[in-house]
């Protein structure tokens, strides 16, 4: 999609950080860590939001989830993290590109602002 950070990210075409990549998904550094450790991971496809999934997306959201446990492990999170998919303006959604913070490197809080 022509306006959208993230596809720009998943393109090349706006650099970022990368941990992991592959045909159908990305992981880069967030350019504003919230924690020591965190990744967004977004699918290739542009999809706005968590609202906009449907059940042809299935096998790519199961995918996407492999996908943060293995940055999960590579990152060595192992004593913990917290994978948060903000939807729409009251989550707090501000990148209209459907995307997964995987946080970690600190104790998190419950519950969350
Ligand atoms: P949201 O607020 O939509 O849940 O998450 C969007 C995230 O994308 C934010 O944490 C924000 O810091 C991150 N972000 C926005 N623009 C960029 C960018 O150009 N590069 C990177 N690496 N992260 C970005």
């Amino acid at each position: 999609m022509a306006d959208c950070i993230f596809c720009k990210i998943a393109s090349g075409e706006i650099p970022s950080k990368v941990v992991y990549e592959d045909n159908f998904v990305m992981a880069f550094h967030d350019i504003e860590p919230q924690a020591p450790t965190h990744i967004v991971i977004i699918p290739r496809e542009h999809i706005a939001s968590l609202d906009h999934v449907s059940d042809s997306h299935k096998d790519l959201l199961g995918h996407i989830f492999l996908s943060i446990k293995k940055v999960a492990k590579a990152l060595d999170l192992k004593d913990g993290y917290r994978v948060v998919s903000n939807c729409g303006h009251l989550g707090g959604q501000t990148v209209s590109h459907i995307h997964f913070h995987l946080l970690g490197g600190r104790q998190l809080q419950w519950p969350p602002g």
